[in-house]
């Protein structure tokens, strides 16, 4: 299988780059096509601006959507962007290997995701017209892959825990998990995290790239997180998600299928 590791630290020698590496290695000795996307290694440009795209004039006035839009659709966006959505194509799963910084992702990767996931590409697909918002969450260009956050962090579980004074882990990462990549139709394997991880000791790294190998083995297996399909029937025609579903969740957790309720809804 293809897969893709979007990688974001700027250090080579740091844990987020050994366990890069070990990505890589493993995933290889599996039989799997692996490319990186090193984004600091490629110096990628974070900033989205009237640059990435080939027709826009300096001085022009830029709306960003529709200038992407355009450019998605005629072929004439900045190279480095429309070699990372090839990339993104070309992936049966993408794995992405980052630290958690100021509780998100890094600034280049967001600035990747910003420039990347172009209108008419991630998101803006397919038909917006009456009830019907497009295709996304759990529809759209990037359907049928696979998608994986490897995550670490310096602060500790419990206080990632559901009532840790971080905010629960799967809330941190539900606008990346759920807002950047089931919005243009991935599928999303629940996170690898490692915490704690600045007072690694080196006896501790094993451990950390055992469990870290066993959910490589599982990227094309294990059960992704059970999103709610925006097309799946669990939402009314302004997207509100409907009476009776959701109950004894809030917040972004209305979102995930409880485990009690039918799994045909969608
Ligand atoms: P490194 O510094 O490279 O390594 C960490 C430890 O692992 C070191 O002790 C190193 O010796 C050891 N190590 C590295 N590689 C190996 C190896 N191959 N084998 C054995 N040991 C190894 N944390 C939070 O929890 N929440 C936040 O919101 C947050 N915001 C941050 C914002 C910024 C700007 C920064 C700089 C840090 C922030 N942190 C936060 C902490 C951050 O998440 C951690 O510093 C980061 O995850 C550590 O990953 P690293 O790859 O940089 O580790």
């Amino acid at each position: 299988m293809n897969v893709l590791i979007v990688y974001a630290h700027p250090e080579p020698r740091s844990l987020n780059g050994a366990l890069k590496d070990l990505a890589v290695s493993h995933l290889t000795a599996r039989g799997h096509s692996v490319r990186v996307s090193d984004l600091y290694a490629m110096d990628w440009k974070a900033t989205a601006d009237g640059g990435d795209f080939l027709h826009h004039q300096a001085g022009e006035k830029l709306t960003y959507r529709l200038a992407s839009k355009g450019a998605f659709a005629d072929g004439s966006q900045s190279p480095d962007i429309a070699a990372e959505q090839e990339k993104l194509l070309w992936a049966q799963a993408v794995l992405f290997q980052f630290p958690l910084w100021w509780f998100s992702m890094p600034a280049i990767l967001k600035g990747w995701v910003d420039r990347v996931f172009a209108a008419g590409f991630a998101y803006g697909v397919g038909v917006h017209e009456g009830e019907r918002w497009g295709d996304r969450y759990g529809e759209g260009t990037l359907a049928g892959r696979r998608a994986m956050l490897s995550v670490t962090m310096g602060g500790r579980a419990p206080h990632y825990s559901e009532r840790g004074v971080n905010g629960a882990v799967d809330d941190l990462l539900f606008p990346i998990q759920h807002g950047v990549l089931f919005y243009p139709g991935m599928e999303v394997l629940p996170p690898f995290t490692a915490y704690q991880v600045d007072r690694l000791k080196a006896e501790e790294w094993h451990p950390i790239a055992e469990a870290f190998k066993a959910r490589l083995d599982g990227l094309f297996t294990d059960a992704p997180i059970a999103f709610r399909r925006q097309n799946g029937g669990h939402y009314d025609g302004q997207q509100v998600l409907k009476p009776g579903l959701g109950q004894g969740a809030s917040g972004t957790r209305i979102h995930v299928h409880a485990p009690d309720e039918l799994a045909s809804r969608g």
